[in-house]
């Protein structure tokens, strides 16, 4: 999930009532290479003579997840690619690259020039392309490391799907300020949350959207497979990957919303106030049974296997269960 790996999504708790962590604490996380709570907002690289809505929205979505889970970084977000073709200017590329590959070249020459031919001129290719893309970059090299969010021509993604993107995305961002989680939970946990927070902002329907996602969790379980077979995306076979959005987004959001239900207090702000310490803690699998209240991982897989067997009614009578 590393790299240029494609990962893909209000509330009301704003930065005055997060508590930051100790300097200490801030210090091993640095060291331990994961993001920290930070006093600067994202910096942004666009291009400013774009008018349009979509970096606005691309803000709008990034914020919103910021307010939810703390504002955690040091984040770059570049938008590149535009609708209006005439904008896609030379110049501007050139600016962005050297941002870009500021942070790769760790003051080396060679490195930046490398970054420019390589990683910099294929975020360029793409955003002529007029693919729309978006997914987080981890760059771990750097110290601190830092989180870079790509989205490449935004306009695809179209409104208001790209706010919840945004969510989706920012919630990786505070995710990678603890340790690595399975594939259907980072992924399914990015879905929920942008889901939940998007409906609070008028942008997403949790229980249509969760109804959405069932419909091809369901294909996933048709061809025998589970979120137990996706752990790890980049180490599953070809005929496993083939289901990676099904598993992991779809399955994994609902996965997400039953550890929640499983959960003693229910309450889904205790999941960043109180499950991802406790993956720090522990490690995600014993976190995971310990939230969920489970003998172990296999205990909360057999128990999703048998959620998925129930009427959509019930499993979205799950949804109504959940607490704010
Ligand atoms: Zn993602």
């Amino acid at each position: 999930m590393v790299s240029v790996q494609l990962l893909k999504l209000l509330s009301v708790a704003s930065l005055c009532c997060f508590i930051p962590l100790a300097a200490s604490a801030q210090d091993k996380r640095a060291a331990a290479k994961l993001l920290t709570l930070q006093k600067s907002p994202p910096v942004y690289v666009r291009n400013q003579r774009d008018q349009s809505k979509w970096p606005g929205m691309v803000r709008e979505g990034v914020d919103a997840g910021r307010e939810y889970f703390g504002n955690y970084g040091p984040v770059y977000v570049y938008i590149l690619g535009h609708e209006d073709k005439t904008l896609n200017s030379e110049a501007f590329h050139r600016r962005l690259v050297a941002e870009y590959c500021k942070h790769r070249g760790a003051g080396v020459k060679k490195r930046r020039e490398e970054c420019r031919d390589g990683p910099g001129a294929e975020l360029i290719k793409k955003a002529i392309s007029g693919r729309g893309d978006a997914y987080l970059s981890f760059v771990g090299d750097t110290d601190p490391p830092l989180a870079e969010l790509v989205f490449i021509n935004p306009h695809q993604f179209r409104d208001p799907y790209l706010y919840t993107r945004g969510i989706h995305e920012y919630t990786h961002v505070f995710q990678r300020a603890f340790p690595t989680t399975p594939t259907w939970m980072t992924e399914g946990g990015a879905e929920f949350f942008a889901c939940y927070l998007g409906e609070k902002k008028g942008w997403a329907k949790l229980r249509r959207d969760m109804a959405e996602f069932m419909k091809n969790a369901q294909r996933a379980k048709d061809a025998k497979l589970g979120i137990k077979d996706m752990e790890d995306v980049d180490e599953v076979s070809p005929a496993v990957k083939k289901y990676y959005r099904h598993l992991a987004y779809d399955a994994g959001a609902w996965a997400f919303a039953l550890m929640i239900h499983k959960s003693k207090s229910r309450s889904i702000a205790e999941v960043p106030k109180k499950f991802y310490p406790l993956v720090a803690k522990v490690g995600w699998q014993r976190a995971l049974a310990q939230y969920a209240q489970v003998d172990n991982k296999q205990a909360f897989y057999r128990a999703f296997d048998a959620f998925l067997k129930l009427p959509l009614d019930e499993q979205l009578k799950m949804l109504e269960g959940l607490k704010e």
